[in-house]
């Protein structure tokens, strides 16, 4: 056996025990690799990320965050260029409302991107925890929300994704690629076929799971090869 293999073997190995300890579902090994060992960027997404004040965020949480999401998105191909700013919501609503029929109240998502959006790139709230659902983070992509004033963005409630349900992806990442690839949830084999939901675009790859999987127990930060085609070649990417 060529050391080359022997040692491969050892990788895999260890990849394997390290997948027992920490207790997180495992992709594909090609997956997992593509996310350890990321390609050359080919795409680049810009986004806004508008940190609310008063909310519990701070500038520096908001930038380490950042910066793991960069990480999840490398696994693409696609590098993420994110410029933040710091503003207050409309009448200093820093819960916002999640109920979609309420979205032009003063605290809805529709007010509050219409007053803050600054540019037609997506955009990435962090905020309160919802006043009506805490414990919820969302997003409102196209294949849903086209035409609202609220579409293209994805919204992070303060003290979600430190550990619990959390604990082996990022919510962040969940949410924006929502957005920015504009998928739902296509892991029919985490979920069953009854909670597919309908108004899901319908795309290859039901077998990627990891960070899309639909229930949130099954997610990882892993994402497959149909959701990285369409992140490269969605609304939003720019080639390099
Ligand atoms: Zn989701």
């Amino acid at each position: 056996m060529p050391a080359g293999a022997a040692l491969g073997i050892l990788a895999a190995l260890l990849a394997a025990n390290a997948a027992a300890r920490d207790g997180c579902p495992r992709s594909t090994p090609e997956n997992e690799r593509r996310l350890a060992d990321p390609p050359p960027a080919s795409a680049r997404i810009a986004v806004d990320v508008v940190l609310l004040r008063g909310t519990g965020w701070s500038r520096d949480v908001v930038e380490r965050r950042l910066g793991r999401l960069g990480a999840v998105l490398r696994q693409c191909g696609v590098r993420l260029d994110a410029a933040i700013t710091e503003a207050s919501a409309p009448g200093a609503a820093t819960r916002p409302l999640y109920d979609r029929a309420r979205a032009q109240a003063p605290n809805g998502l529709g007010t509050i991107t219409r007053a803050l959006r600054t540019s037609a790139r997506p955009v990435l709230f962090y905020i309160g925890p919802f006043e009506d659902n805490p414990g919820q983070a969302t997003s409102r992509p196209r294949f849903d929300s086209a035409g609202l004033d609220e579409v293209d963005t994805a919204w992070v409630p303060y003290g979600l994704g430190e550990g619990g349900a959390h604990a082996c992806y990022l919510v962040d990442a969940h949410e924006l690629v929502h957005t920015l690839a504009d998928v739902g949830h296509p892991s029919l084999e985490y979920d069953g076929p009854r909670r597919a939901r309908k108004e899901d675009p319908p795309y290859p790859g039901e077998q990627d799971g990891g960070l899309m999987a639909g229930n949130p127990g099954a997610r990882t930060n892993v994402l497959g090869a149909s959701v990285c085609d369409r992140l490269r070649k969605g609304p939003f990417a720019e080639r390099l």
